[in-house]
């Protein structure tokens, strides 16, 4: 059987390969930051907990890891088509830096991530649309009080929705694929920081002009609990453009940040639980509209 010019026995070798590096990639980076923030340090960086009454049982984190494998499957499918797309000349894809040189090189990585930060800011903001919202982004939504695993679990819809910024650019403008790669493990480690469930920024960060047109894990955080605000991804802009962000994000912002570390602290990465009244678990029960803030756009 052909496929491009491909046999199926060497697609499916091509599948594996592309498949491993996405969950290699997802276990190592999401796993450390979970290993580290969630366990070793939890104690000590009690006080940076983002939503100190809520924690995640290991029914929910088991959804985050089982949407992001499911997750994997549809980039992977993606990957695979980028590459024989590419060997058939169909991309703008080039493998000679010399080509176009470092600067170009350098500004495509630059591009590529501002280009991804409208494209995630825009078909999320369309994902909330009432009319599919269930149907594709309430998977991703079940984390009310998301941990690092939640960094992919999408349903394959929406994953197809994801992985759509890549054959974007690779149709839209000569990229390299070490540019491609640095721009991909970047977003992994900016989506992790987001789902990381602990404020690492220090105080002052979201008003302070040098940092605050970045976005913060308790930005991101806060979309998960409160559902229509904070849409926005790598950088805060287009939230404070389309006056999106949440009226509280400063001060839930600093009230982490700012923060003391008490002597004895308690350990909420440790004591998980897939009981209790907050479990994150149970936001399947939750009907979202009760979650939507009064008046989650300030100027
Ligand atoms: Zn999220
Ligand atoms: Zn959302």
């Amino acid at each position: 059987m052909e496929i491009f010019s491909t046999t199926l026995l060497e697609w499916l070798q091509r599948f594996a390969i592309v498949y491993s590096i996405l969950t290699v990639r997802y276990v190592v980076i999401a796993g450390l930051a979970f290993l580290i923030i969630w366990t070793l340090l939890s104690g000590r960086l009690a006080h940076r907990y983002i939503q100190p009454d809520r924690r995640p049982g290991g029914k929910n984190i088991l959804h985050e890891i089982k949407y992001s494998f499911i997750t994997f499957f549809v980039f992977g499918l993606v990957g695979i088509f980028i590459f024989e797309a590419s060997r058939a000349g169909w991309t703008r894809i080039y493998r000679d830096i010399d080509q176009y040189g470092w600067v170009y090189f350098a500004f495509t990585v630059v591009a590529t991530i501002l280009l991804h930060d409208a494209y995630f800011y825009w078909t999320h903001r369309f994902m909330h649309w009432k009319k599919i919202f269930k149907h594709v982004h309430l998977v991703h939504h079940r984390s009310t009080n998301p941990t690092p695993w939640a960094a992919f679990s999408f349903h394959p819809i929406e994953a197809v929705i994801e992985a759509g910024i890549v054959p974007l650019v690779v149709f839209l403008y000569p990229i390299h694929p070490g540019a491609l790669a640095i721009f991909l493990l970047y977003m992994t480690f900016l989506n992790v920081l987001g789902h990381l469930g602990y404020e690492l920024f220090p105080s002052g960060f979201t008003r302070k002009p040098a940092t605050s047109w970045h976005n913060t894990s308790t930005h991101h955080n806060m979309h998960h609990k409160y559902f229509e605000c904070n849409y926005g991804l790598y950088f805060n802009w287009w939230d404070r453009l389309m006056k999106t962000n949440h009226p509280q994000y400063h001060a839930q912002f600093e009230s982490r940040a700012s923060a003391q570390r008490e002597p004895a602290t308690s350990s909420p990465g440790l004591a998980m639980t897939d009981s209790g009244p907050v479990a994150a678990s149970d936001a399947r029960a939750v009907d979202v509209t009760e979650r939507r803030p009064s008046n989650p756009r300030v100027a």
